[in-house]
């Protein structure tokens, strides 16, 4: 086994804002004696700690997940108060009664500090540092107050986190997992009543290699750059194609259900991306979601119960994710009049089935935005302007794609189309389109932002897209926007330095949401709901489904431990937790 990646000191965390470390940090890639290994068999327990076998996580996840729901069931009557005997007929989801669950003391969590410290003596895997606990429950990159955790752990293997979930459980102490801190709707912030943080970064390993299946076997904590970059370097033609903030890692992703510009051609991560996962329940039990066969349809999916879960029901600790191959790409560029004419050229482009990779909508604001950032070798105009990124097998047949694009876009208006003439050419643009978040942030200083996420059926865009920009230029809000327009789903970053600003910001949030729902759309396309959009929940999913997805939190964790206070709607936070 190859060396791991240093840890940071306590002084680079104590001097550092974490989500600025986390990117500065380099992660290093160490393949384990694992890699490479091709063909069908057995992830063997014997090499490697972090694994065991596939028939011994098949029987565990058997067992595990049986007695977990069993176990959670009956948690649940404990830790919430009596339920309904079993001959009583079944109830409906939503009348069920619930009780607040019980945290540990404030003597409680020192208890358990002083534990973690025993079980970990190493003095770099568990900090109290206040910097350290405070800089992983906030973030820059959104608008919610920070709340530090009480403690930090680092944890290396799946035993590790195993110990973390025991002590948690022993003293009643919520439990957060850290990975990229790229999320933007509050995911990793802490509980008011303290907590136990796991960052995820020691267990950054890639530990298999699949080339033959097309598959990857890794911990939570690499990233998707990173893994791409070390499939490019090793000459392997495949690559991983979610791709949200270059600094995202595959737990996080996971578990906020993201997807980024290339959904349009590979979908997102509620897809097929993630055939597996190796999880720690709140019950301390590893379970393993399935096998590496790319297909199965042995019961329902369980691997797709902790996407999207932000946390709430396990910690992942090992990932197999499907690759699929590298193919040529250009870049295409063109402006239209306004908005509405824009987005509606993207719906008839999807139609005419070119081979599309990614379609993004950058507006007049963010063209500006980008001018202003002064990292694009060139000055845009500031236009309401598409960003094809389109994929073929061969030069011929992006040229083709491109000629069909123009024609399409041309029939709305679209002017000055610009085909990049190489690929150093296709990824300067591409450059461009990648920056805004930045060039955004950097247009106000000082400022922080809400970043939307709505989405709607892609015939609703147009008007989605047109009427929000008519309110944010009512309120005199600086929002530049920017859409996986392909997909329906657009963000408007909107920027505020003050109170009154961040109150106006609600408002054009909320009316989005209410707009967007009301065109069968959703509250996130991508970003997931944190605290953010738990409001919104009841409102797009229904009271039953919501109800639904609160009887399985309650069955995996009936001490209500991890990551509370994010992703359900519900009537027992405080108001430090309560959506902000
Ligand atoms: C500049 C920028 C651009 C972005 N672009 C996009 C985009 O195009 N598309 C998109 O979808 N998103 C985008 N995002 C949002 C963000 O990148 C994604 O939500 C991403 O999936 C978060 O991953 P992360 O590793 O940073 O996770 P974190 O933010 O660290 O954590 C996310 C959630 O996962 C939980 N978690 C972390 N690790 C584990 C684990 N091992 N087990 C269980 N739970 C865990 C955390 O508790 C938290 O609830 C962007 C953000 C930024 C700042």
């Amino acid at each position: 086994m190859l060396p791991r990646v240093p840890r940071p000191s306590f002084m680079q965390r104590k001097f550092l804002p974490s989500s600025l470390f986390i990117r500065a940090h380099p992660r290093v890639i160490s393949l384990n004696s694992r890699y490479p290994v091709k063909g069908l068999r057995f992830v063997s327990s014997s090499t490697s700690s972090n694994s065991r076998s596939s028939f011994s996580a098949r029987t565990t996840t058997f067992f595990a997940l049986g007695s977990a729901l069993i176990g959670g069931l009956l948690g649940f009557s404990f830790a919430y108060g009596p339920q309904s005997s079993v001959s009583s007929p079944p109830t409906s989801l939503s009348t069920k009664t619930v009780t607040k669950p019980r945290y540990g003391s404030a003597e409680d969590f020192q208890k358990a500090i002083e534990e973690l410290k025993r079980t970990f003596p190493d003095e770099d895997t568990v900090s109290t540092n206040p910097e350290d606990v405070y800089n992983h429950g906030f973030s820059v990159n959104d608008y919610h107050p920070g709340i530090s955790h009480s403690v930090v752990v680092y944890p290396s293997s799946t035993e590790d986190v195993v110990k973390i979930v025991k002590i948690a459980t022993k003293y009643r102490m919520p439990i957060t997992a850290y990975a990229g801190a790229t999320s933007l709707e509050g995911q990793f912030r802490g509980y008011s009543t303290g907590g136990i943080c796991i960052d995820m970064s020691q267990m950054n390993r890639i530990l298999e290699i699949n080339e033959a299946d097309s598959d990857l076997v890794c911990q939570p904590g690499v990233g998707w750059v990173e893994i791409n970059d070390t499939l490019r370097e090793k000459g392997i033609p495949l690559f991983f194609p979610i791709d949200p903030a270059p600094s995202a890692t595959l737990g996080g992703m996971i578990s906020n259900g993201c997807s980024g510009t290339n959904a349009v051609r590979y979908g997102t991560s509620k897809g097929e991306w993630f055939l597996n996962v190796t999880v720690v329940l709140p019950s301390g039990e590893v379970i393993k979601t399935r096998r590496r066969s790319r297909k199965s349809s042995a019961g329902f999916d369980t691997t797709k119960l902790f996407i999207g879960a932000e946390g709430t029901l396990g910690i992942i600790t090992e990932v197999t994710i499907r690759l699929t191959p590298v193919l040529p790409t250009t870049v295409a560029v063109v402006h239209f009049p306004d908005v509405r004419k824009a987005t509606e050229a993207v719906r008839d482009v999807m139609n005419t089935g070119v081979g599309i990779q990614c379609v993004e909508l950058l507006d007049d604001v963010f063209m500006h935005a980008i001018n202003n950032f002064g990292q694009s070798g060139r000055t845009w105009p500031i236009k309401d302007t598409l960003f094809f990124k389109l994929q073929g097998h061969n030069h011929a047949s992006l040229l083709e794609s491109a000629k069909v694009v123009k024609e399409a876009v041309k029939k709305h208006g679209g002017f000055d189309f610009q085909l990049a003439r190489n690929e150093k050419e296709a990824d300067d643009l591409w450059h461009d389109r990648k920056n805004a978040h930045y060039s955004g942030l950097a247009l106000v200083p000082g400022s922080r932002p809400i970043a939307t996420d709505v989405c709607v059926p892609v015939s609703r865009l147009p008007d989605l897209v047109y009427e929000t920009k008519q309110d944010l230029s009512t309120l005199g809000l600086v929002a530049p926007i920017v859409g996986h327009v392909g997909d329906g789903n657009f963000h408007a970053q909107i920027m505020f330095t003050n109170e009154a600003e961040l109150a106006t910001a609600k408002v054009v949030v909320e009316r989005m949401v209410h707009r967007a729902i009301a065109m069968d759309g959703t509250c996130t396309g991508e970003h997931g709901v944190g605290l953010g959009k738990k409001q919104y929940l009841v409102e797009e999913l229904g009271a039953g489904t919501v109800e639904l997805m609160k009887t399985v939190k309650r069955a995996l964790d009936p001490l209500g431990l991890f990551n509370p206070g994010k992703l359900y709607p519900d009537d027992f936070d405080d108001d430090k937790n309560k959506t902000q």
